[in-house]
């Protein structure tokens, strides 16, 4: 597997990173659920369940694509501090991502998400922000719905990956590409939980937080799917366990 994180160049050993994994599930468990972020003092752990989580879907995503015998996926992270902004390749007008973002830039290859954001998410506090939950659809809380962004986002890295944008990037809309990352999220979610790793309430977490930010503007080209859309997607991916059932959502019907 290969992570790096764009800002302290690392590679772990997946052991290090799972047994990272649980400790921090464990301090959040002993914390109590209302403790953990309630003074938003804790950057250091939201950085910490970020980088688990990515390599926990790195891992699965190179037993996948090694079974296939496909080269290992490769891909950088960057975890920007709250107030921080980062410099990517894509971004906004300005080129910088800043504490709401969430996202997968091809161009330097690197998945940005700010932690503020990922706390906010943790926390249930975007609830009135999403365009799904602010109207009444699922909600966006809990380390599963945190699991589910980076796994989205992942999911567009193994699209960069497969070629599928330089494939099918002109012929599709955006919300093939990102019902297919959902899909993948969902896949990852059903290797977890075979490997008993998630907890009561997680499948949930992730198929609320999937609604959450399902969006109606369908008008738009930027639309990535009602929140219906965006659960049946990831349930999808979480069902079947199986990657190629993601396949359908770039063909061009
Ligand atoms: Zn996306």
């Amino acid at each position: 597997m290969a992570v790096f994180s764009a800002r302290r160049i690392r590679l772990r050993p997946f052991a290090v990173a799972a047994v990272l994994l649980l400790a921090v599930a464990a301090a959040w468990q002993h914390a109590g659920s209302a403790k953990a972020y309630d003074d938003g003092s804790h950057p250091q752990d939201m950085d910490q369940l970020l980088t688990s989580v990515t390599q926990d879907v790195d891992a699965y995503w190179t037993t996948v694509f090694k079974d296939s015998g496909l080269p290992e996926p490769k891909v950088s992270y960057d975890w920007i501090p709250a107030g921080q902004t980062a410099a990517s390749a894509c971004g906004d007008a300005d080129g910088t991502l800043g504490d709401s973002a969430a996202a997968y830039c091809r161009q330097d290859d690197t998945i940005y998400i700010s932690q503020k954001f990922a706390t906010e998410i943790y926390d249930g506090a975007l609830d009135q922000a999403l365009p799904g939950s602010s109207q009444g659809y699922g909600r966006a809380m809990g380390d599963f719905a945190v699991a589910y962004v980076v796994a989205h986002e992942y999911g567009h890295q193994i699209q960069d990956e497969l070629g599928l944008f330089q494939k099918y990037g002109q012929q599709l809309p955006t919300m093939a590409f990102e019902l297919q990352a959902d899909c993948y999220a969902g896949t990852w979610a059903k290797s977890a939980q075979d490997a008993n790793r998630l907890d009561d309430g997680d499948v949930q977490e992730a198929l609320d937080a999937a609604l959450a930010v399902g969006d109606f503007d369908e008008g738009n080209p930027g639309h990535h799917g009602t929140p219906e859309q965006r659960a049946e997607a990831w349930k999808t991916g979480f069902d079947s366990g199986d990657p190629t059932a993601c396949g359908p959502y770039l063909s061009a019907s």
